[in-house]
């Protein structure tokens, strides 16, 4: 499968993922999200970005299937039933007592795959990630990048279609992060997954992005979807580019009418 978000994608494909009018209530009374509609087209990366409390973490907890909307409905495409999914949470959430290997090797050992039948595909996702000579190395060894990069190999190792990102660079510092954004882009580029980013970050959504649903809180919707019309593959140069400086001046627009139609609601 080879990602095409950069050209024109034909207006009867399939969406990879739709969320229908969704509606997500919680018990204490809240309303995280009302009337949420989005469609993720096969092989794009699509961010969501919003203020805190906007409901970007409840919309990929429904996308995985950790939690059931109140309203509405989720469709995915394909491999709906096995569940083909990766989650990068903001923390990288390892086990501290195991190796960057044991880390990896969890998804595929809870499908019943013992440590030998799993090893090449462990040790391609830690080469995938650039860590391959860091197996045996236990997460309080390694840099909070690296725990990063564990944790986005253990989230592919499953080589999923689709891989949801919680915020997952927001703890990092700037050269950290724009080295892993690159990295996650080659990955995307190389695998082809459909790839649903959250980030509060109007730089990082532009960077990654082919397209950007701006979301507001209170409750929490979709209020505008952007294209970032640039090719793939994108570097460095991209950020310090006259195109990369208008694309961020229209999403930061956006976010901020998005903001003022929160106060005004
Ligand atoms: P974001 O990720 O954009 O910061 P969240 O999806 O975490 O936003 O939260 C959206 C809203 O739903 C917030 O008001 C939050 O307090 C509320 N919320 C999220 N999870 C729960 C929960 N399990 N129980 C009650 N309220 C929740
Ligand atoms: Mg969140």
């Amino acid at each position: 499968m080879t990602p095409h978000a950069d050209g024109p994608i034909g207006a009867r494909e399939a969406p990879a993922l739709a969320l229908r009018g969704v509606t997500k209530s919680f018990p204490s009374g809240t309303t995280a999200l009302a009337g949420v509609d989005l469609a993720v087209r096969p092989g794009e990366v699509l961010s969501l970005l919003g203020p805190s409390g906007c409901g970007k973490s409840t919309v990929l907890r429904l996308i995985a299937g950790l939690i059931e909307p109140t309203a509405g409905s989720i469709e995915r495409a394909g491999r709906a039933e096995e569940r083909d999914i990766g989650f990068v949470f903001q923390e990288p959430t390892l086990m501290p007592w195991a190796n960057a290997f044991t880390n990896v090797w969890l998804p595929l050992r809870l499908k019943g795959m013992s440590k030998r039948a799993a090893e090449e595909r462990v040790m391609t996702a830690l080469s995938g990630v650039g860590l391959a000579d860091f197996a045996n190395a236990y997460p309080r060894e390694l840099s909070g990048g690296m725990r990063m990069r564990v944790s986005i190999a253990r989230a592919l190792v499953t080589e999923p279609s689709l891989l949801l990102l919680d915020e997952p660079f927001a703890a990092l510092d700037e050269i950290t992060r724009f080295k892993l954004n690159n990295d996650l882009l080659e990955l995307w580029q190389r695998h082809g997954f459909t790839v649903v980013f959250v980030t509060h970050s109007v730089f990082e959504s532009v960077y990654l992005s082919s397209r950007i649903a701006v979301m507001a809180a209170r409750p929490g919707r979709v209020v505008r979807t952007l294209r970032i019309d640039e090719p793939y593959p994108r570097h460095d140069a991209f950020r310090t580019s006259e195109a990369y400086a208008g694309f961020c001046r229209e999403t930061s627009a956006a976010l901020a009418m998005a903001m003022d139609a929160e106060e005004a609601a």
